[in-house]
């Protein structure tokens, strides 16, 4: 495979401010991660969050509308022109909301701003899985089996490739994401009403109804390479995570490293995902998720933005990725090559979330009490705090527990301990649940998969 260097054209990348067109947890990272580095913010926020604790740490912290997040979070105009009145040269969109919209980073663009993130042109690309697979293909990374390309009208056509692929398959939405839009289907005979049912919801939930299909695994793990690339060429693989622990294709708990994963597979992976962000001008954080089964990786997607996941890659490399992130579009050189990446002892990821940990249904309300655990190796991310009020129009994502120790065992004790700390009260919390998980055996032993915590949440439900 040639090396191609793609240099992304000059423009004027410096900036003072960043405004931070996010919420919750991410958003007080990214202010922090900007602080650090001597930047001012400019944060915005809802109705819902005007009482948000970072908005008093921001230099400028600004109410663009209404709670609903079309018409705050969502709405471009309004972000834009906050970004002119503040005078931010550039915008940091997070994770969710606008962060991997095309047109958004484009019209950033076309307001004279940095958008801190890849450009649009490799947005779009991705954010199609369908045109995504395709440039992994080319690449030379490993895909499901299945085409590259979209699922014709023709009936017959349908069952061949099919029958090709060989069943169960999944029908995928190309414009999906957050776990919705796919659907697995087992037998030909209800392949075309599969299919009928997901053209529907793809075509409401994300305005495309492009579907493909490919062969669903039965058994694979969940496990992704986190890749940064500056705008001259140069992008480092930092490791990788296991992603593994997820209920209804949503991610609940993560890790890095992947358990149980020998070095030489997974680092032609890791140069795989690096040759195709070069071959494709990639510039900015990115993760490529895959499937591994039977010891081959099988790529599904790519995200091309910072991820909720991101602090246990930065315990164990010891990187700040977001500090990264910022320091590549003000379109400085990388200055980390990949023989200097490390990966030190082993790091997990709780997800904690306003939820009922039984049923799952999100919990709004106020928080009468917060303990946060601490100490060596323990690391929360969040921005709720006493009295802080749950509202119920966004993700139910309230904190990060994140530990680091030397070993898996030991930051699996260490993750227990700091559970057994947290002391939350006035709403529900996942956190009974992640307790349980936590004294569980098998995930104990690594290595579970994907349907694991499914089967594990139905055999409790049972018993
Ligand atoms: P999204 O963009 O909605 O997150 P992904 O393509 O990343 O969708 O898939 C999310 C999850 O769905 C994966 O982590 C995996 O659990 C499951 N999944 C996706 N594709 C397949 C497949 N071909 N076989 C088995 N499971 C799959």
């Amino acid at each position: 495979m040639g090396k191609v260097q793609v240099k992304v054209a000059e423009v004027d990348r410096q900036f003072e401010a960043v405004l931070i067109a996010n919420r919750g947890e991410i958003a007080l990272r990214i202010q922090r991660a900007c602080q650090e580095l001597g930047l001012k913010t400019v944060t915005i926020c809802s109705e819902a969050d005007r009482d948000a604790s970072y908005g008093k740490s921001s230099d400028v912290f600004l109410c663009i509308g209404p709670s609903s997040a079309g018409k705050s979070y969502l709405n471009q105009d309004a972000i834009l022109l906050a970004a002119r009145l503040s005078g931010a040269g550039a915008i940091h969109p997070g994770y969710g909301f606008l962060s991997e919209n095309a047109a958004f980073a484009e019209a950033v663009k076309k307001a004279g701003l940095v958008f801190i993130g890849p450009d649009a042109r490799s947005i779009a690309t991705m954010g199609d899985k369908i045109s995504a697979k395709s440039a992994m293909m080319a690449a030379g990374v490993p895909c499901v089996p299945g085409p590259d390309t979209a699922l014709p009208d023709d009936r017959d056509a349908v069952e061949k490739t099919a029958s090709e692929i060989g069943y169960p398959v999944i029908i995928k939405a190309a414009g999906g994401g957050g776990g919705r839009g796919m659907r697995v289907v087992t037998e030909a005979d209800s392949l075309h009403e599969a299919i009928a049912l997901t053209r529907e919801e793809a075509r409401q939930a994300f305005g495309s109804p492009a579907l493909y299909m490919e062969k669903f695994l039965q058994r694979p793990r969940h496990i992704e390479i986190q890749v940064l690339c500056d705008t001259h060429g140069n992008a480092v693989w930092l490791g990788h995570r296991d992603c593994s622990m997820q209920r209804r294709h949503q991610k609940v708990v993560e890790e890095a490293p992947a358990p149980g994963i020998p070095p030489e597979p997974i680092r032609q992976v890791g140069e795989a995902c690096v040759e195709a962000c070069r071959q494709i001008g990639y510039h900015g954080v990115g993760t490529f998720e895959f499937l591994y089964e039977d010891g081959a990786f099988y790529f599904i997607e790519m995200n091309t933005r910072l991820q909720v996941e991101h602090p246990v890659t930065e315990m164990t490399t010891g990187l700040d990725i977001v500090q990264a992130q910022i320091k590549v579009a003000q379109g400085r050189a990388l200055d980390i090559g990949q023989s200097e990446i490390k990966s030190d002892g082993h790091s997990f990821e709780c997800r904690i979330n306003a939820e009922d940990p039984a049923t799952f249904m999100p919990s709004a309300g106020v928080i009468t009490a917060l303990e946060l655990p601490n100490g060596p190796g323990i690391r929360v991310d969040t921005h709720v705090q006493t009295g802080y009020k749950v509202s119920p129009y966004y993700d139910s994502l309230i904190a990060k527990l994140i530990v680091h120790a030397a070993t898996r065992t030991e930051a699996m004790a260490k993750m227990r301990d700091a559970l057994a700390d947290i002391r939350l009260d006035g709403i529900s919390t996942n956190i009974p649940f992640l307790r349980a998980l936590f004294e569980d055996h098998e995930f104990a032993r690594g290595e579970t998969d994907i349907h694991y915590l499914e089967k594990w949440l139905k055999q409790r439900s049972a018993s």
